[in-house]
């Protein structure tokens, strides 16, 4: 079920320039129908067979986030139709991104997942490996970097979390500020001039746009609590 009083209450408390992408991974059909029904257009996925068969089934209007750590060999399945890929971690995803995009004619919209949690498991390029992948934008016309996106660690500690964020939202400042991020693209992406800072789930939307996101990704808070969690 697709909680609207949550949802609602989400949108009065956060500014207007923040995009929420409901983060409807592992629910059904009528769970994301109830959500759209009352306007939602961005979702957000994180299992492409998932994403591509919600994509089949449901209004073409939506907006589809992929969200998850996606492998070069399933790119061309969502290339056609996805809006924005948040996880772009390696130059190797992002030469394959720009192969399907060619293929197609059709600039594909990413952020690049920088790793600033300081747990182990999380995915993400370091600040070295961020400037390498920049350096190579030029080279990929059917890449169009948005913006930056990051994961905070799993933590009840607020100061930790803010850190993290603040961390990120000084490289995206640096970084877009350099120009580095556009790339070759002339293209504006639809959320603000600034580009997109896509930090902040549940837990810690709150704090994330105090540090400057501008598009949070929240799933269980309006869709309840997943069976498994990835
Ligand atoms: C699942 C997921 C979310 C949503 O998490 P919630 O805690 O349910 O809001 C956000 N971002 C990513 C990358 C995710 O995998």
């Amino acid at each position: 079920m697709f909680n609207i009083k949550k949802y609602n209450s989400l949108k009065s408390q956060i500014p207007s320039d923040v995009t929420i992408i409901a983060v409807s991974k592992t629910k059904p059909i009528e769970d994301l129908q109830e959500a759209y029904e009352i306007g939602v257009r961005d979702f957000g996925e994180n299992y492409v067979q998932e994403l591509v068969e919600k994509h089949e089934k449901l209004p073409k209007d939506i907006r589809w986030h992929f969200i998850g750590h996606l492998q070069s060999n399933k790119v061309k399945f969502i290339a056609p139709f996805v809006e924005l890929i948040h996880g772009v971690d390696s130059e190797k995803l992002l030469n394959e991104i720009n192969k399907q995009g060619k293929k197609i004619n059709r600039k594909i919209n990413c952020l690049l997942q920088v790793y600033i949690a300081k747990e182990e498991t999380k995915f993400g390029m370091d600040e070295e490996e961020l400037q390498q992948v920049i350096a190579v934008l030029p080279e990929l016309e059917f890449v169009n970097i948005c913006g930056l996106m990051g994961m905070a660690s799993f933590t009840d500690n607020e100061q930790i979390i803010k850190s993290e964020f603040n961390y990120l939202q000084k490289l995206f400042q640096s970084t877009s500020r350099l120009g580095g991020l556009r790339g070759p693209s002339k293209q504006l992406p639809p959320w603000g001039t600034e580009g997109a800072l896509s930090m902040g789930m549940s837990a810690d939307y709150k704090t994330a746009i105090e540090c400057g996101s501008n598009m949070i990704r929240i799933g269980s808070m309006l869709f309840g609590e997943r069976n498994y969690n990835h």
